[in-house]
């Protein structure tokens, strides 16, 4: 807990502070500083409070991480007993330690069958670097270094690191970016709403779409090409479900070529869909997963990258492996993880999301909304849901601004005590699972509310 002397400030000396000394990620620091950021000072099970007492659900579980709620006392006391014990050690050189053994084994007996060899990192960017290196230090040590090349999806999402941005096909990160990292390219995503032509129905679209990934393999030369990368469903691009026929047909292209597949779930992993891994939802079989976020439900940073037999035997008979963080398998992360296993394991979250509060979450979701004017599509599983903004619902046409319109009612959101993210024209909701029917009922009737107001803003 902070000190008296920091929580009693008030909360327009805590604004003040933070326009003067805080850059905040991915924001307009000059506009942020004048209009003040909102102060969050504690929060419990899917709620927040800020520093003016507002109690306000969040849609988003923080930043899609926080899977078994705020404030669990066992994360808290496996934090502390570990710090306590060992707080730190690191596992360069030849030293291991019990929660990071614990854990890979826990993770080796979640994950599918073949994956037994988890890599330790910090982020999800952390992750997916470590996959760019996996995926390159697997095909030298197959003795074809030639395949480089990583192909991935504009409007995926990555990361933000140097590798992770340049994995990711966010075209205003690559603007600020002094370079991208070399042999990496994109095809287009399988967003039938925003992309399809009239008349093209979402199961030929979704072929379509993975047919590029076919042509960009012979384009380049499949001798050229390493890995293919993907969200099982896109997060941060907007909840973007991809038709039925997208990942069939990816993994038949992978295969076809002898290319690895990468499944990143730092946002799908850990129970969103109600599946343990959002591929399982899909039914693909990845080579490697990036792991971040629902590891630990975010109450210390981690990452990891899951690798299947197929490619960490062949590293680990190359020898030397040159990559690592001073925090990979950090014992206070890997410990707070194994208590975090166990709440969605053991208390059968996972299960819960899967059979009973995914299923009336999107049942809900869809009764409040599929008769408003402006949302023309809702996409989702489990806990997590992109709904579409439009202007007309038949034949589907997105507002010119849909931007804006996302941030008309981003505000009503901010207004009604309820977090829920506009990316673009696409509101997005992806509460703690731990979320209780009651809960869910207050989540969509504000959710439906907020968009009522944009409705009504409209015009409509
Ligand atoms: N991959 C995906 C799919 C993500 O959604 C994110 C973050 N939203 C990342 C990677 C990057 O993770 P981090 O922010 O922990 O670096």
């Amino acid at each position: 807990m902070l000190n008296m002397q920091t929580t009693q400030r008030t909360t327009q000396e805590w604004q003040q502070l933070d326009a003067a000394h805080h850059m905040h990620p991915f924001s307009d620091m000059g506009s942020l500083n004048k209009a003040g950021s909102r102060v969050i000072t504690r929060a419990k099970g899917v709620y927040l409070w800020d520093s003016n007492g507002n109690k306000i659900i969040d849609g988003m579980a923080g930043l899609w991480c926080v899977n078994v709620g705020y404030g669990r006392q066992e994360l808290a006391d496996a934090a502390r007993d570990q710090m306590l014990e060992l707080p730190y050690y690191n596992t360069f050189f030849k030293t291991t330690h019990p929660p990071v053994i614990e854990l890979s084994q826990q993770l080796s007996e979640l994950t599918p069958d073949g994956f037994n060899h988890f890599f330790y990192c910090n982020s999800g960017s952390e992750g997916n670097d470590t996959v760019l290196r996996i995926v390159h230090q697997y095909w030298a040590a197959l003795g074809k270094p030639q395949r480089k090349v990583v192909i991935s999806r504009i409007n995926g999402y990555h990361g933000s690191t140097i590798a992770g941005a340049s994995l990711g096909g966010m075209g205003y990160m690559h603007e600020q970016m002094p370079s991208k990292v070399e042999n990496i390219v994109h095809i287009h995503q399988p967003y039938w709403y925003g992309e399809a032509a009239e008349g093209v129905t979402p199961e030929a679209f979704g072929k379509a779409r993975a047919a590029e990934l076919e042509a960009k393999i012979l384009e380049l030369g499949a001798d050229n090409v390493a890995a293919f990368i993907g969200e099982p469903f896109q997060g941060a691009g907007g909840v973007i479900f991809p038709p039925e026929s997208y990942w069939p047909e990816i993994q038949r292209i992978c295969d076809k070529y002898g290319i690895l597949l990468v499944a990143d779930e730092v946002i799908g992993g850990f129970g969103r869909t109600g599946e343990w891994f959002a591929h399982q939802h899909f039914g693909f079989k990845p080579d490697i997963m990036t792991l971040a976020k629902g590891l630990t439900s975010g109450y210390v940073p981690m990452g990891a990258v899951a690798i299947h037999d197929k490619v960490a035997l062949p590293i680990i008979e190359a020898g030397d492996f040159n990559h690592g963080m001073t925090y990979s398998g950090h014992p206070v992360a890997a410990a707070v993880a194994l208590a975090n296993i166990a709440i969605l394991r053991d208390g059968g979250v996972v299960d819960q999301v899967k059979n009973e509060t995914g299923p009336y979450f999107q049942k809900s979701l869809r009764e409040a909304l599929s008769s408003s004017p402006i949302i023309g599509e809702i996409h989702g599983t489990g806990l997590v849901a992109g709904m579409q903004l439009c202007e007309e619902k038949n034949p589907r046409k997105r507002f010119a601004n849909g931007g804006d319109v996302g941030l008309i009612c981003r505000d009503h959101c901010f207004g009604n005590n309820l977090i829920m993210r506009a990316t673009g024209d696409r509101m997005l909701l992806s509460p703690p699972l731990v979320i209780s029917r009651t809960e869910i009922d207050e989540l969509v009737d504000k959710a439906a509310r907020c968009i009522a107001l944009t409705a009504k803003d409209l015009g409509y």
